[in-house]
Formats: structure tokens, sequence, C-alpha cells
């Protein structure tokens, strides 16, 4: 049986002192793993503080490359030397600031698989999208063209309609539940029964107040949380609302 999984994206926020006190705190109140998505500069703080804890480190973003030239870029091997398990790709912020394709998308994909890294790979729609579905299940086909079914339980999807980050708006759990079945479909037809295995998580606006209403959703295993992950005290909230409706609590 799939977990529900709550995961953080700290975005463009958090220095050194706030990282480390923020695991301090929040690491032994936790009833089930959750991940913090930290900006680079705070990752290895946040795996020293974190070690040993249910609360794993991921990163926000990372280049397909290995190495060489790419003035600026950080690579998996760079993430897993600092600690990061997991990274997300894909996040419309990068896609809509940074240019970021699903061509690149697939290829961070590949490469973080190939390293042991967790992708989480973000996808969703635009406000005024004509046919929402068709656009989502697209943009998540080309993220996962070179992935093989052997490969999708170590793959989370965080579908998150771009209207609804950052903006006080949510989905509602039935929309978001009936997007997130449809996606899991599109990947039983190509992949069969691994489909099961994957994470789909709900982002965008999710805090305390909201998370358990998407939490008790067939499809939806877990939440991807910017805003309400920055304060100790709502992320070890939501945490143990998602280890609840587990009966992990
Ligand atoms: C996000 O950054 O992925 C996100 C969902 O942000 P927020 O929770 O602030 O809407």
């Amino acid at each position: 049986m799939r977990k529900k999984i709550v995961i953080g994206n700290w975005k463009m926020n958090m220095l050194t002192e706030r990282a480390r006190g923020f695991a301090k705190q929040v690491a032994p109140r936790l009833a089930s793993t959750a991940v913090v998505c930290a900006p680079f500069t705070v990752l290895s703080v946040l795996s020293e503080a974190a070690k040993g804890t249910i609360l794993k480190v991921g990163a926000q973003d990372m280049y397909f490359q290995e190495s060489g030239a790419y003035t600026g870029e950080i690579s998996a091997g760079m993430l897993l030397d600092v600690g990061a398990g997991y990274v997300i790709v894909g996040h419309s912020e990068r896609r809509l600031y940074f240019g970021e394709t699903d061509a690149d998308v697939r290829h961070k994909v590949e490469t973080a698989l190939k390293n042991g890294l967790i992708p989480i790979v973000c996808c969703g729609e635009p406000l005024d999208t004509e046919a929402p579905k068709d656009f989502v299940k697209a943009q998540l086909i080309a993220a996962l063209e070179g992935v093989s079914g052997e490969q999708l339980s170590n793959i989370v999807v965080a579908y998150e309609p771009v209207w609804a980050i950052g903006t006080g708006k949510t989905a509602t759990p039935e929309v978001a539940q009936d997007m997130i079945g449809s996606l899991r479909f599109v990947l039983k037809e190509r992949f069969g029964d691994a489909a099961e295995e994957v994470l789909f998580l709900y982002g965008g606006s999710v805090n305390e107040k909201n998370i358990a209403e998407f939490l008790v959703c067939d499809d939806i295993d877990g939440a991807l949380v910017g805003g309400a992950s920055l304060d100790p005290d709502s992320f070890v909230q939501m945490v143990n609302a998602a280890a609840e409706v587990c009966g992990q609590k």
C-alpha cells in the first residue's frame, strides 16, 4: 500500500541558522517520513541536522549533465554529496521564469534516476488552459518518456495547477483526485500495474488546515507544499495529518 507523504518546497527562502533550527525542531516530532526541498546553500546543514531521523532532504532543481563547463549549475553528484535524496524537477516556476522545457525535464528525470535520486516531477496547467487534462497528461508523458516500469517506484509526481501555487486558491479535492486518477490511468496504460506504485501528490496552497481533505482521496498520496512548509509547526501538523490518514499514528 502506498504511504502518504508531505514534501516541503522552501523555494528561495531560508538561511543557515533557520534551516538548522527547523530540522532540530521538526525532526523529533514527525510521525512519518517527510522531505524538505531546500535551497542548495542550506542542503549540507539541513542534512547534517536531520541525520538519522525521518526528515529527508531534497533539492529544488539540478542540471542533467553529470559534470563539465556549465557555470552556475549543480549536478546530481553534487546533490548526493550534500545528503540530498530527492530533487524537484519541472516546477512551474522553473518552466515559467527560467524557460525549462519538457525535454529538460525528461533529461533531469533520467539523470536523477541514474544517480539514485528520487525525482519529484511537477506538472500542472496554467489558468485558462482549454483542455487541462490533455495538457497535464502530455507534460507527464513527456517527462517520463525515458523511464522504465521498474523505475516507477522511485518517482514522485506532483500535480500542481499553476493558478493554485502561492495564490491561496486550491483545486477542490474532487478536481485534484479526478486529475490525478486520470494521470495514474495514463501510466497504467503504458506501464501496467507498476503505475500503482507511483506516489502522486497534490500541490497548490496546501496548508495545515486544508491538507486532510486532499489526503483522504484515493489517488492522492500526499502534498507538495510551498509557503506553509516554512513554518515548523505547520509542517509538523501536515506531516502528522498524513500519518494519521495512513493509520501510522
Ligand atoms: C509549490 O511551490 O510547489 C507550491 C505548491 O507552493 P504553495 O504551497 O505556496 O502554493
